[in-house]
């Protein structure tokens, strides 16, 4: 039986969801029953009857499938992929930052901790970030925990004041303005499609700015539309998927080494290493992800 057929068969057995981010290898993609973008995969796994879901990402990926899904058994099948982004900020730094602009409001993107998102006001995913902003009341809006994500905000939403915190991607913010200009001149004429994740001097050169999954969508659309050359501005498991989606395209990455290291700790035995007990459940203060859930459900009731 290959890694495959078992985990199918054990999962299937135990009532399991296996889920994978767009950025885990196609080998573990090839393993899970739905493959998104990490609030999709999060509300995907609450609105399935399975009570077992293994998350194939990084930490605060399983931590919202857990927070949104309390009575469910969640796996993170890496035990140490963690996001090196989300890691950047704590409880205390927001604390920090709401006692100096007592005015503000705080909004934070999902790729944060449960306990970052535990004492924030309102959660953004990448997609939504602009829109949360412009619908939240508060003219002050302290962004954590991504700069760049949120400069892309600020120069999206003029009317308000967006106090930055100073975490970053390493994977997208590693990529230099030099990158996607010698991607550009050697494939004229391809689209560019970027993640805000990015700086701002590589966002300028893009034409078009977006989420994971909004990426995956614009150049399936341009494919449909007759494009065949693509700049891919994200990490490269999105420029696999395309490259396998879109046969006859020709779908280049704008950095070499875009890869995160996190995402591609996990392999399909970590996937049977769950299924097989051999791993420990997500496990989250019951107060503090309450108060996480509240982030996450504002953001879904404004508009997220
Ligand atoms: S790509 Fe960046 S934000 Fe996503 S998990 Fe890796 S380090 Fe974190």
């Amino acid at each position: 039986m290959s890694s495959i057929e078992k985990i199918k068969a054990l999962a299937e057995r135990q009532n399991a969801l296996v889920l994978a981010h767009y950025y885990q290898s196609l080998d573990v993609q090839a393993c899970a029953d739905k493959v998104g973008d990490s609030f999709a995969l999060a509300k995907y796994a609450k609105d399935t009857d399975a009570e077992i879901i293994i998350l194939c990402g990084v930490r605060f990926m399983a931590e919202s499938a857990k927070i949104l899904s309390p009575g469910k058994t969640v796996y993170l099948p890496a035990p140490l992929a963690g996001c090196p982004m989300a890691d950047m900020v704590t409880p205390d730094d927001v604390l920090l930052l709401r006692a100096e602009h007592p005015d503000a409001a705080v909004v934070c993107y999902v790729n944060s901790s449960a306990a970052v998102k535990a004492v924030s006001d309102v959660c953004c995913t990448s997609g939504s970030a602009v829109k949360i902003v412009n619908r939240t009341s508060e003219r002050d809006i302290i962004f954590v925990p991504d700069r760049n994500l949120g400069g892309y905000v600020a120069e999206q939403c003029p009317d308000k004041n967006i106090i930055l915190f100073a975490g970053y991607c390493p994977t997208h913010h590693k990529i230099s303005e030099q990158d996607i200009v010698n991607a550009k001149a050697a494939c004229p004429g391809a689209s560019a499609l970027v993640h805000p994740e990015c700086r701002a001097e590589v966002r300028k050169h893009a034409d078009y700015l977006g989420s994971t999954a909004g990426i995956i969508r614009r150049a399936e659309d341009l494919y449909a539309a007759g494009t065949r050359d693509f700049l891919i501005g994200t990490e490269i498991g999105v420029l696999q998927i395309l490259q396998r989606d879109l046969p006859d395209a020709n779908v280049r990455s704008i950095g070499s080494a875009f890869t995160c290291p996190n995402m591609k700790k996990t392999g399909p035995d970590d996937i049977l290493a769950c299924l097989n007990g051999e791993r420990e459940p997500i496990v989250l203060d019951a107060e503090e992800s309450r108060r996480a859930r509240l982030t996450l459900e504002k953001m879904v009731e404004i508009g997220g």
